[in-house]
């Protein structure tokens, strides 16, 4: 990419926005009613809003690496409490990607100290290393994100507020771009 330069970026993005709708940020302004709430992988090439075009105002992120649902992570549980609580959400959406270098680090044992406290996380969600061989880094990012669907499940906030909202369990591909449903199918 030649222009990195964000502040040209954002007024190119203004401009296209009032062109399309010139009241677009009269409206933004008075508030949020997401449709959406959305958990997903870190990774730069997985933003949830550019890969599915939607606008401002839609989706409610939360964004960990490898889109882990931890009960004892208290930034996620407030983003899933408000979500449910005050935005009404209508639907939950867990979207892990192939080529997760969490996924990946939580295999190969990756041995840095800042990072072992998350790892062991994912590896919760995988199956038991003697076995991780059987399996292709795809379908242990599969794997990854139907054990987080399992985990919203079973959360406390959304037992407590979100028992009618649906959960779905998405792999976006980043080698093809395609944002595949994997729960429910
Ligand atoms: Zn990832």
């Amino acid at each position: 990419m030649k222009d990195l330069d964000l502040r040209k970026k954002n007024e190119a993005f203004i401009h296209k926005t009032k062109e399309q709708d010139p009241l677009f940020f009269e409206q933004l302004k008075k508030g949020q009613t997401p449709e959406f709430f959305v958990l997903s992988c870190s990774d730069s090439r997985v933003s949830p809003s550019v890969i599915t075009q939607m606008p401002l105002g839609q989706m409610f992120v939360h964004r960990n690496i490898a889109n882990q649902v931890a009960n004892d992570d208290e930034s996620f549980s407030a983003s899933l409490y408000y979500a449910l609580k005050h935005l009404k959400v209508k639907q939950i959406i867990i979207k892990g990607h192939t080529d997760c270098g969490g996924v990946k680090a939580a295999l190969l044992d990756n041995e840095e100290e800042e990072l072992q406290g998350w790892i062991s996380k994912i590896r919760k969600g995988l199956p038991d290393k003697r076995i991780t061989n059987k399996f292709s880094m795809d379908d242990l990012t599969n794997m990854n994100v139907l054990r987080q669907v399992e985990n919203i499940q079973q959360h406390p906030i959304y037992k407590k507020y979100g028992q009618h909202v649906k959960v779905i369990g998405y792999l976006f591909h980043v080698e093809t771009g395609e944002l595949e449903r994997i729960y429910p199918l």
